[in-house]
């Protein structure tokens, strides 16, 4: 089996629960949405096997293992998980939720668009860009442990705290990453 990988890198992540995190991603091409602010480029990828992706990720000293897209959930398959599990990985996965997921992955991280109706039976956490729209009609939609809000590009963070502030199971999300300019 061979999986369309567009990048793989090793940073901190940047955003949700998990951040500051030192994590491995893997980003893999192609989604089953088309949404007009889309910065991921969706056609350019390599094509690798699992022994190409294990090697290349494990010159990265961190066991946590960030899998986004696209939408990851349209390649990442159960041997995926396995091997990944069986070389010592935590799995945190980045996906729109509109495609099921193996259910090994031990952290599902979902970000719905619009147009997308939720088919995961287990979401760790819900992270939404604020835009104004009605969250919390979205957050009834998809179930979460904890639920994200994140200023657009931080050009409405104090619309988005002032909305925190008023609705406070939502938590602060930034693009910490962007913050202190690295991947
Ligand atoms: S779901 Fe994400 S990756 Fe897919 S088109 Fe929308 S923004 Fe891009």
């Amino acid at each position: 089996m061979a999986y369309r990988v567009n990048e793989i890198f090793y940073s901190l992540q940047g955003e949700g629960y998990y951040t500051g995190s030192p994590a491995v991603f893997l980003r893999f091409s192609g989604c089953n949405l088309a949404c007009d602010f889309c910065d991921t480029d969706h056609f350019h990828g390599e094509e690798m096997d699992l022994p190409e992706i294990l090697e290349k990720i494990s010159v990265y000293p961190s066991r946590h293992i960030v899998i986004t897209g696209g939408e990851p959930s349209l390649q990442l398959d159960n041997e995926l998980v396995n091997l990944l599990h069986d070389a010592g990985y935590y799995i945190q996965v980045e996906t729109n939720g509109t495609h099921p997921l193996p259910e090994e992955v031990d952290w599902v991280t979902c970000s719905p668009k619009e147009g997308g109706e939720c088919v995961l039976k287990k979401i760790d956490e819900l992270k939404v860009v604020f835009l104004g729209q009605d969250v919390d009609e979205i957050a009834s939609r998809y179930p979460a442990m904890h639920y994200f809000l994140q200023p657009c590009s931080c050009s409405n963070t104090t619309e988005t705290v002032e909305y925190i502030l008023s609705h406070p199971y939502w938590r602060l999300s930034l693009q910490t990453h962007k913050l202190i300019n690295i991947q």
